[in-house]
């Protein structure tokens, strides 16, 4: 079906950037954003250019995911330059307001401040565009998913139920706007006992494969819940790039792969 409001017109390339994916997820806290970043320097280890914008205006936590901080540069007073770590090219709003203070916007404005920083960013020339999605299926995601040429989308999910039947709802919506939907990752997946290794499947564990079956779109990987994912991305040191040679940064670069 076609996007409400002729929405394909407006879908303007963005000068120099390839690919623009969008990481999703019916509801908050289920470590979409964990997810996004992590996936950014998987691609990146891959090899690619690679940047990464949230586009979480009302929670953005990208920057402290990303150990960025300080306001980005805008030499010309028109256009703002990324920030940069870790190889990524990086911008967020949260670059722009300190970290207090609420994001009390109305629609129109949250389409605005997203569309400059999709557009009035020099991004470069890069491979790949990772866009930290807002959760959930309201004005903010239906804008990003109308407004932003998005070459797919990738949606977040925990085995629950309640996450995945939110997850479906993401996933009708890219269909629904004609974004193609790339797969569905499960964020823990399961618990593994730091200290005697046991694993337990604390949500249920499989269900996001199984859905991804049932929906007809990839799964395209597990990342258990590991405190050490917690740790590493609450202080700007994402595992991908904290521990490279150990089993979570190899699979997200494996997922990153399959993007
Ligand atoms: P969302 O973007 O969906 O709201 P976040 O990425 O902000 O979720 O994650 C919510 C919290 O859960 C964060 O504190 C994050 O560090 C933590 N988290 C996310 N994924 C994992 C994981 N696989 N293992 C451990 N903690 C995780």
């Amino acid at each position: 079906p076609a996007a409400p409001g002729g929405a394909q017109s407006r879908k303007l390339p963005v000068t120099g950037v390839g690919a623009i994916i969008a990481v999703a997820s019916g509801k908050g806290g289920v470590g979409k954003s964990t997810t996004a970043v992590n996936l950014a320097l998987g691609l990146s280890a891959n090899g690619l250019k690679v940047g990464l914008l949230d586009a979480d205006i009302y929670g953005p936590s990208v920057p402290r995911m990303t150990g960025i901080t300080g306001k980005p540069a805008s030499p010309d007073g028109k256009t703002m330059d990324p920030k940069e770590n870790f190889g990524l090219k990086v911008m967020s709003i949260g670059f722009l307001i300190d970290e207090e203070t609420p994001m009390i916007w109305r629609g129109p404005m949250v389409q605005s401040a997203l569309s400059q920083m999709l557009r009035d960013v020099n991004w470069g020339t890069l491979d790949v565009l990772v866009v930290d999605m807002p959760p959930g299926t309201g004005d903010a995601q239906l804008t990003m998913a109308q407004q932003v040429p998005l070459a797919g989308a990738v949606i977040v999910s925990t085995p629950q139920d309640i996450a995945l039947l939110d997850a479906r709802k993401g996933l009708n919506m890219f269909r629904k706007v004609d974004v193609p939907v790339l797969g569905i990752i499960e964020n823990m997946s399961y618990f593994c006992c730091p200290n005697c290794g046991h694993r337990s499947d604390i949500f249920g564990h499989g269900g996001a494969r199984a859905e991804a079956e049932r929906l007809g779109c990839d799964f395209l990987g597990e990342i258990p819940l590991d405190i050490a994912i917690r740790e590493t991305s609450d202080t700007g040191h994402p595992i991908v790039v904290s521990a490279p040679d150990g089993a979570h940064a190899e699979a997200y670069r494996a997922i990153a792969a399959r993007v």
